[in-house]
């Protein structure tokens, strides 16, 4: 089995694994509960809120602990806004649903709210966005990098110009935190994402930095857990995997980024040299180490996925989530893709578990389906694949 859909979720570390089991079996103890049992689950939550704080240079007084990215993200867009009716929030057209949707419900609302549009390699207009903010703007909030074409936006220019105006900004960091350094001390952000499955971790998980002194208001009320920001019992054999995760990352991110970047130069370059009319799609340079986003013109990128599933090689076209709703990808679109070129995307998104011997066995497996999908293809003509594959 070759895994190459790391961008969707990743393999959980063995040493994570391990590392929740007590919290599971022996120590089931709540920690609002004040006997051992209660204290000893809550000393794990803590010293797991100071792992996840570490990896992005943060204070554990900063770290609420969420279910994973997407309360993360509702959070920060709900409890910043909820109480300034009618205020004004800026976003960018490629987040993912999980920003665009409470958008969608802040905009029925009555809320006002700008999606910025991004260039063909999908970085976010910073011009648009100055000229877009305007008194009423509480809000901008804009992806650290982008789930499935991996672009890494200038997430530091853009905080810099919020931090000028007094402008709240938060981004989605659920591919980046792990993936690339991170350091909230040197980004003047607000609020920040992130997703534990991302990075080796248990689903299910996840936290927001929220920077001392920013104000948030609640959207899950009870019992008063996590500073009355986010009531319910702590899930905590999660969080001590989260936390584990966290630690395993922050020791290896420096070697892991340049394996990945290597690992993934190799297959893009294999890739497009070897198989005719390919290219990359996101930014050249700026973009997630592991994330190799494609089009193979001629091609359906749901035909080569079910292919390379025949081989035990698992990869995507891009959101997991986009699969729920069929629609073709809004980020290609935005991003002034044709509908050809959109059709015959795949991504690719290495994680620390991939080497070269499979990166080679992929590429070999992708030109003969490739082939095949292209004599197939009524674009054949077109492109003359059947001389060229
Ligand atoms: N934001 C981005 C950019 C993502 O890629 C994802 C997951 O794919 C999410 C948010 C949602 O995170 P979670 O699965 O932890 O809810």
């Amino acid at each position: 089995m070759i895994y190459l859909d790391n961008a969707a979720s990743t393999q959980i570390h063995d040493d994570v694994f391990e590392s929740m089991i007590p919290y599971m079996r022996e120590q089931y103890g709540n920690p609002s509960s004040i006997h051992r049992r209660g204290r000893y689950a809550r000393k794990a939550v803590e010293l797991a809120r100071k792992q996840i704080a570490s990896l992005v240079n943060a204070n554990s007084s900063e770290i609420l602990l969420t279910s994973g990215g997407t309360e993360s993200n509702n959070m920060a867009l709900f409890g910043a806004t909820i109480n300034s009716p009618h205020s004004h929030i800026i976003t960018s057209s490629i987040e993912h649903d999980a920003i665009l949707e409470p958008c969608r419900i802040l905009e029925d609302a009555g809320f006002d709210v700008t999606y910025l549009p991004v260039d063909r390699f999908g970085t976010v207009d910073i011009s648009k966005l100055e000229s877009s903010i305007s008194e009423k703007t509480k809000l901008v909030s804009i992806m650290y990098a982008n789930n499935e074409v991996g672009t890494i936006e200038p997430i530091f220019e853009i905080a810099k110009i919020c931090r000028e105006k007094n402008i709240l900004f938060h981004s989605d960091a659920v591919q980046a935190v792990g993936k690339i350094s991170l350091d909230v001390k040197k980004i003047p952000i607000d609020m920040l994402s992130i997703s534990s499955h991302k990075l080796n971790g248990p689903k299910g998980v996840g936290a927001l930095y929220i920077r001392k002194g920013t104000l948030l208001s609640p959207v899950i009320y009870g019992g008063g857990q996590e500073r009355g920001l986010r009531s319910g019992t702590e899930n905590v054999a999660g969080i001590v995997g989260f936390g584990k995760a966290c630690d395993i990352a922050r020791e290896t991110i420096h070697h892991n980024l340049q394996n990945m970047k290597n690992l993934r130069d190799y297959m893009v370059t294999k890739i497009t040299s070897e198989i005719p009319h390919t290219s990359l799609n996101g930014h050249p340079e700026n973009r997630l180490p592991n994330n190799a986003h494609m089009t193979f013109l001629g091609v359906n990128g749901e035909d080569l996925i079910i292919k390379l599933d025949e081989y035990d090689i698992h990869a995507s076209t891009g959101s997991a989530c986009s699969v729920h709703t069929q629609k073709a990808s809004h980020v290609l679109k935005s991003m002034g893709f044709s509908h050809e070129q959109i059709t015959g995307s795949l991504r690719l998104t290495l994680g620390i578990f991939n080497d070269m011997k499979q990166v080679d066995e992929v590429v070999c497996v992708l030109k003969k389906v490739v082939a095949e999908l292209r004599a197939v293809s009524p674009f054949r003509e077109k492109y003359s694949f059947a001389e060229n594959a």
